[in-house]
Order: C-alpha cells, then sequence, then structure tokens
C-alpha cells in the first residue's frame, strides 16, 4: 500500500459509511444532553447509558437543575453504570461550572469544553462534532486499533492517534471517522479482526488479516445487525 492521501481516505470513509449509516450512540439532543450523554458513556456500554437516559433527563431537564441537584439524587438516577458515584460528581460539578462560568450554556470550543470537570478531549471532540459542527475527532480504543491497522496511522497511542488523523482527514469528513470506526471497531475489526466480513479489506494495510469465514459466519452477521438496530432504536428513544 502507498502512502494515504484525501482520496483514499474519502474512499474508505464512503464504503464503510453504507455499511454503518447510523449516527454515534450518543450523538442526540442538544448540547446538554450530548455531553451528558458522552460523559456517562465513558467506560460503560452505550446501551447501558441509553436506557437510563429517559429517567434522567425527566429528572433534570436543563443544566441548571442538574446544577441545583444534589450528587446523590444525581447518583440515584445512575447507579446501574460503572463509575457511578465519580461520574455523578462530575456532571454535578460540570453543570455547575456551565451555570456560572458559561451562563447556562454549555461552551462551544475545545479549550472551554475540556475545562470543565470530567471532560477530556475525547468527550470533548464528540459535542463539537455532533452538536457545534465543529471539525474534531474523538479517538477512543476502536478509532485507535482500526486506522493504524487500516495503515492511515502508525501511532502507539490514541492521542498520537488524533493528532496524526486530524492532518490527515479533511474537515468535512473528520465528523465520519468516530461515527464509523467505533461501530467498525466493535463489530468487525475487532480484537480478532472480521476481515472476511470488512468491505474495505482490499484498501486495508493489516498484514494478519483473518479471511476465512467461520461455520457460524451468517448468524455472526445477523446478530450484529440485529445489536445495532437494538442500539439506534434505543438512541432515538433516549431522549423523547
Ligand atoms: S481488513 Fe481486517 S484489519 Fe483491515 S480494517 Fe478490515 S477487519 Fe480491520
Amino acid at each position: 500500500m502507498g502512502r494515504i492521501g484525501p482520496i483514499e481516505v474519502m474512499r474508505i470513509l464512503k464504503i464503510l459509511k453504507r455499511l454503518w449509516p447510523n449516527p454515534g450512540a450518543m450523538e442526540i439532543g442538544n448540547p446538554y444532553q450530548n455531553l451528558v450523554g458522552v460523559m456517562l458513556s465513558a467506560r460503560t456500554r452505550d446501551e447501558q447509558v441509553l436506557k437510563l437516559m429517559p429517567g434522567f433527563f425527566r429528572a433534570f431537564s436543563t443544566v441548571e437543575k442538574l446544577a441545583d441537584a444534589t450528587t446523590k439524587q444525581i447518583e440515584g438516577k445512575i447507579s446501574t453504570i460503572g463509575m457511578y458515584r465519580q461520574k455523578a460528581k462530575n456532571l454535578k460539578k460540570m453543570a455547575v461550572d456551565v451555570v456560572v462560568k458559561f451562563g447556562g450554556k454549555i461552551p462551544s470550543t475545545m479549550d472551554e469544553l475540556i475545562r470543565l470537570a470530567g471532560v477530556g478531549r475525547k468527550t470533548a471532540s464528540v459535542v463539537l462534532v455532533a452538536s457545534f459542527d465543529t471539525p474534531a475527532i474523538a479517538v477512543d480504543t476502536h478509532v485507535h486499533r482500526v486506522t493504524n491497522r487500516l495503515g492511515w496511522v502508525k501511532t502507539k497511542t490514541p492521542q498520537k492517534t488524533e493528532q496524526a488523523l486530524l492532518k490527515l482527514v479533511p474537515d468535512k469528513l473528520k465528523h465520519t471517522v468516530n461515527q464509523v470506526f467505533v461501530k467498525h471497531g466493535r463489530y468487525i475489526c475487532i480484537s480478532k479482526p472480521r476481515c472476511w466480513a470488512c468491505p474495505v479489506r482490499d484498501l486495508c494495510a493489516f498484514k494478519q488479516k483473518n479471511l476465512v469465514a467461520p461455520k457460524n459466519a451468517r448468524e455472526i452477521l445477523i446478530d450484529m445487525e440485529r445489536r445495532e438496530q437494538v442500539l439506534e432504536e434505543l438512541r432515538r428513544q433516549a431522549i423523547r
């Protein structure tokens, strides 16, 4: 494979967008709902977060209401997910900061977002692209793994991957990177990759491709589709 450039990037993203057309699981609602969703989803399955969201936003429909709540009250609404005590603390601090320092409006720049409690570059990037239409790339372990395998980057950490991808991917496509690679990394480019089911295998630089479909390939593909449908349905219902 030669050096990867914008044309190849565009081609691969187009193919993967056809395979994974749904938005990211936490691309929901207004900036406040979007930010809360991404903060809750750290090291937690998206399904678990999406299930608790209707109850959460009934209790705390605005950032002001969240700022007025006690940490205990917030814990009570998120106790089904991992690290809920820490997350409740961060949500409370974030909400107070947004009210006091930003007049109740979720800030719309990277520098301001990462000053909020519990908000790192990954969380901020999801909010920037989903809520403010600002080019950014949220790099989690999936995005890091898949883009390294594809040969887009040669990096050891997600932070370095983010820097490299920000240079490589044209602005108008940055939003798509997280959307498609998170799903691709969750279902197909998993630790033992399912290259046999991958529509970009001919464009991928990974040397140890797993091209032999297992006997239960059909069941795997059906299950993958079902899981993605369930996730999308939960996403749509999360803020009704
Ligand atoms: S061909 Fe295999 S390693 Fe490459 S992106 Fe597809 S699943 Fe991942």
